[in-house]
C-alpha cells in the first residue's frame, strides 16, 4: 500500500482541552506515524499513512474532537513522504504577540464522577478531582502559554502517581495542568466565624451536616465563594436575608441531581440539557403550582434559578446535605464576589456560621452564569463561568476596549479577528467593583497579548465606566446606550444593513441629555435614526426615582391629567403621605430630568397598582408587574402617536388614565397589567409599521433589558409576526446591559474602518 504525508493545521480551542493526547491516541488507532504540536495559531498535525487510514483520521478529528475543543477550521495539504518510525506529541510554543484561545472553566465529567464516588479509586473523595475533559481553567490562569507553572497550581507539586498520569499520553490526565490527588493536591477545612480551625476528619461531610441543621456556611468554590444554606428551611433563608440586607431579590438553588430539580420545577428538554450540559449555569425555570419550598427563596416570583452541582466538592457535598441548597454569590450589599480566603473570613463573619475554606486560589473571580429558555432557545441573563472566555468571531484587524456600561457590567476586546466578552463585572456603583473591573481588564490584556489603540464607551458622562475611559488618554469614541443594545443584537444575528431597532430599557444617556429607554430607531452598525420614541415624562429626584416607583406614578399621573386638581386628588388618594409635596416638586420641575424610559413607566403602573413605594433590586417592580398577568386577554389601553419635529412621539397619557380607571371600577390587577404590556405591543407594533412604510425595512431587532420580560417579548414577536416581520432577539449576549460593551465595540470598529473617527 502506498503512504502518503498530509500536514494538518486545526484553529480553534484547541489548547488546555486534551488535543495532543487524544490526536496521539488516534494516530495510534489507524497505526500512523509523524508528530503534533500545538502554539497560539493552532494544533499542528504532520502525519503519515495509507490514503484510508488518513481520511479515517481525519473524518473522525472533525466529527469528534475532544469534548471541551471548539474547531473553527480544519485544513491540510499532502506533503512529501519522511517515512517517519512513530508517532509523537512535541511540547507546546509560545508565538510572541499572539493570541490563545483558553476553555471556560468546566463543570466536573462523568468520569471524574465516577472517579470521586469510587471507594477503590485513589481520588474517591477528593474534591479537586478534575482531567482535560472538564475542571478549572480560566479562573486560574495566570498567565500563558497554559500550564500548570503559570497558574495557581504552580504552589503543589506533583505526587508520583500524579506525574505519571500526566506525561502519559494515554491517559486522561495527560497534561490536565491542574491534575492533584489528595496526597499532592489541594486540601479542605473548615473554619469558625472568628477564624479558627475546626479539627473536623471529613469537612464535607461536617458542611452538609451544619447545613441540615439550618447553619449558614460560606463555600469556597471555583469562581468564588458562595453563601450557602438549606433551601427547605425558611427559618435559615430568613435568617441569611436579614444577615444579609437582602430581603426580596431571588435566591439562586443548587439542587443535588436533575430528579430534584423536577420535584420543584418544570423542565423542558432543553432546559434539562441546559442543567446537565458542561456549562451548568443557573437556569431559570418556571415553578411548579403545588411546590413546597419556602417563598422566601424568591418572594413575588413564579420562576426559581437554579442549577446544578459542577465541582467535585458540590458532589461530596450532597452526600450528606439536604438535597437543595441555597447557592448565591458571597458579598456584601452590591461589592464584589468574594475570593481570597482572608478577605472573605473577614467580609463574611457576621453572615456565615462557618467557612469551608480550601487553598487552591482562585485568580480570576468568576460568578455563575444565568441562563433561560425561550421557546426552546437558550438565552443568556449573565454571562461568566462556562462561557467566558470564549470568543466570537469577528473580521476587524482594530484592537479596541469598549468599556460597557454601568450596570451588570462587561467590557470586551477586539483583536486578530476575535471579539472576547469578559465576565459580569457586577454594577459599577462602588470604588471596590471599579477595582475589580479594572483588574479584570489588566488580565484581559495580559493574557491575551492585548494592547488596546481605540476605546469605546458609553455617552454617560457620569458612568464609571466611561471616566475610565477617559483615563486611558487614546483615541475615544463615545456610543449611544440604546444604539449599543440594538447592535449588540445584530452582531449575534449576523445583520448588516439597516434595521428598525426597538429599544427598551431602564436607563440610558440620550443625545439631548436626556434620559432615554423607550425607542425606536432607524439604524445600522454605525449610525441611527431616533425615529421613534415614548414620550417624556419628568424623573422627580434622579436615581431616587428609579429606585422609588411611586416617584414616577406621580410624575405620570400629574402628566396626564396636566397638573389639574383632578389628577391632585388621584395622586393624594393612591399616596395621601407624600403625594402632594412630590406633586409640586414636579410641577416646578425642581430637580426633574426628563426621561422616555419604559422601564419607568413600568415602574408607574406597578406602583398604582400594587402600591409600590420602593424597591430592593433593579426591576422589581416591573417583574412584579409582569407576575401579576394571571388571564388571557387581547384588550388594550388606547394611546396616540403624535407627530413631533424630530421623532414620533408615543403619548402615555391614555395608558396612565385607562389604567387608573380600570382600578376605580375595581378590575382585577392581572386583567390591568395584562392591559397595560398589550398596550405596549399594541404600539410598538404600529410603530414598526410606520417606519417599513417610510423606509422600506422589514427587520426588527429587539433589545434592552425590559425584553427580560417573557409576556412583552412573545407578544410582540407574535404580534411582530401577524404583521410579516422578520425579528431578531439576544441569545448568546445579555439583552440587558451585560451586552451593551459587544454593541459599542462593534459600533466603535465600523466608524473606525469608515474614517467617520
Ligand atoms: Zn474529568
Ligand atoms: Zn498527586
Ligand atoms: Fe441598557
Amino acid at each position: 500500500m502506498n503512504k502518503y504525508r498530509y500536514f494538518v493545521m486545526v484553529k480553534g480551542i484547541v489548547q488546555g482541552v486534551g488535543f495532543r493526547p487524544y490526536v496521539y491516541k488516534l494516530a495510534m488507532k489507524y497505526n500512523l506515524k509523524g508528530w503534533v504540536n500545538n502554539n497560539s495559531h493552532g494544533v499542528f498535525i504532520d502525519i503519515e499513512g495509507t490514503k484510508t487510514e488518513l481520511n479515517i483520521f481525519l473524518k473522525e478529528l472533525e466529527h469528534n474532537p475532544p469534548s471541551l475543543s471548539i474547531i473553527e477550521d480544519i485544513s491540510f495539504e499532502s506533503k512529501k513522504l519522511l517515512n517517519y518510525a512513530d508517532f509523537s506529541i512535541k511540547s507546546s510554543q509560545l508565538l510572541e504577540g499572539e493570541i490563545t484561545l483558553i476553555s471556560p472553566d468546566t463543570a466536573l465529567c462523568s468520569d471524574c464522577i465516577e472517579d470521586i464516588k469510587n471507594p477503590d479509586n485513589p481520588r474517591f473523595k477528593y474534591p479537586f478531582t478534575n482531567c482535560t475533559n472538564c475542571g478549572p481553567r480560566f479562573s486560574i490562569i495566570k498567565d500563558l502559554p497554559y500550564d500548570r507553572e503559570k497558574t495557581t497550581m504552580k504552589l503543589f507539586k506533583m505526587c508520583s502517581f500524579c506525574k505519571d498520569e500526566y506525561i502519559n499520553p494515554t491517559n486522561r490526565r495527560f497534561h490536565a495542568q491542574p491534575i492533584a490527588c489528595s496526597s499532592c493536591g489541594p486540601k479542605v477545612w473548615l473554619e469558625d466565624s472568628k477564624g479558627n480551625l475546626r479539627k473536623d476528619a471529613d469537612p464535607i461531610l461536617a458542611t452538609g451536616k451544619a447545613l441540615s441543621e439550618g447553619k449558614i456556611m460560606a463555600i469556597k468554590g471555583l469562581g468564588g465563594f458562595h453563601l450557602c444554606c438549606d433551601a427547605t428551611n425558611p427559618i435559615a433563608i430568613k435568617t441569611l436575608r436579614i444577615r444579609k440586607h437582602r430581603p426580596d431579590k431571588p435566591f439562586a438553588l443548587m439542587a443535588k441531581d436533575i430528579n430534584v430539580v423536577k420535584k420543584y420545577c418544570y423542565v423542558n428538554s432543553t432546559e434539562e440539557n441546559l442543567l446537565v450540559g458542561t456549562k451548568k449555569p443557573i437556569v431559570i425555570l418556571k415553578t411548579r403550582e403545588n411546590i413546597t419550598l419556602p417563598q422566601e427563596i424568591a418572594p413575588n416570583q413564579l420562576t426559581l434559578g437554579i442549577m446544578l452541582p459542577y465541582t467535585p466538592l458540590h458532589y461530596l457535598l450532597f452526600d450528606t446535605s439536604p438535597e437543595i441548597l441555597i447557592m448565591t454569590s458571597a458579598n456584601l450589599n452590591s461589592l464584589p464576589l468574594e475570593y481570597e480566603n482572608l478577605p472573605a473570613s473577614k467580609s463574611l463573619n457576621k453572615i456565615a456560621d462557618l467557612f469551608l475554606m480550601h487553598n487552591r486560589d482562585i485568580f480570576s473571580p468568576i460568578d455563575d452564569s444565568v441562563t433561560r429558555v425561550i421557546d426552546d432557545e437558550t438565552i443568556s441573563i449573565r454571562r461568566a463561568r462556562g462561557y467566558t472566555p470564549e470568543p466570537i468571531k469577528y473580521n476587524t484587524k482594530n484592537s479596541i476596549l469598549s468599556c460597557g456600561s454601568n450596570m451588570k457590567n462587561t467590557f470586551c476586546i477586539s483583536k486578530d479577528n476575535y471579539i472576547f466578552m469578559s465576565q459580569h463585572n457586577g454594577d459599577l456603583e462602588n470604588l471596590e467593583t471599579i477595582n475589580r473591573y479594572k483588574q479584570n481588564i489588566e488580565h484581559f490584556k495580559n493574557i491575551f497579548k492585548f494592547t488596546p489603540t481605540y476605546i469605546a464607551c458609553d455617552k454617560h458622562p457620569q458612568y464609571a465606566s466611561t471616566i475610565y475611559a477617559k483615563e486611558l488618554n487614546l483615541p475615544l469614541i463615545y456610543v449611544q446606550h440604546h444604539h449599543a443594545h440594538i447592535v449588540s443584537c445584530m452582531l449575534e444575528n449576523n445583520l448588516k444593513n439597516k434595521v428598525i431597532g426597538i429599544a427598551f430599557d431602564g436607563t440610558g444617556y440620550g443625545d439631548d441629555g436626556a434620559i432615554w429607554g423607550g425607542e425606536f430607531f432607524f439604524c445600522d452598525l454605525s449610525s441611527y435614526e431616533r425615529f421613534a420614541h415614548i414620550e417624556y415624562a419628568l424623573l422627580p429626584g434622579g436615581d431616587l426615582a428609579i429606585n422609588e416607583p411611586w416617584r414616577m406614578a406621580v410624575s405620570y399621573i400629574n402628566q396626564a391629567y396636566h397638573n389639574t386638581k383632578e389628577g391632585i386628588e388621584i395622586i393624594t388618594s393612591l399616596y395621601p403621605e407624600k403625594g402632594l409635596i412630590l406633586n409640586s416638586i414636579i410641577a416646578s420641575k425642581i430637580n426633574c430630568v426628563k426621561t422616555s424610559s419604559i422601564g419607568r413607566l413600568f415602574d408607574a403602573v406597578s406602583s398604582i397598582l400594587n402600591n409600590f413605594h420602593q424597591i430592593s433590586y433593579e426591576g422589581q417592580a416591573s417583574i412584579e408587574l409582569e407576575n401579576l398577568i394571571d388571564i388571557i386577554t387581547t384588550d388594550y389601553y388606547d394611546y396616540k402617536v403624535i407627530t413631533a419635529e424630530e421623532s414620533l412621539i408615543i403619548s402615555t397619557s391614555e395608558i396612565i388614565k385607562g389604567v387608573l380607571s380600570d382600578v376605580n371600577k375595581g378590575l382585577k390587577k392581572g386583567y390591568i397589567s395584562a392591559k397595560f404590556h398589550n398596550s405596549i405591543v399594541k404600539f410598538s407594533t404600529e410603530i414598526c409599521c410606520i417606519i417599513r412604510s417610510k423606509k422600506g425595512v422589514n427587520q426588527v431587532v429587539l433589545s434592552g433589558g425590559v425584553f427580560q420580560n417573557q409576556y412583552l417579548i412573545k407578544n410582540l414577536l407574535i404580534n411582530l409576526h401577524e404583521n410579516n416581520f422578520s425579528t431578531y432577539i439576544n441569545k448568546l449576549f445579555p439583552t440587558n446591559d451585560g451586552g451593551v460593551s459587544l454593541g459599542q465595540i462593534v459600533i466603535a470598529d465600523e466608524i473606525i474602518n469608515k474614517n467617520m473617527l
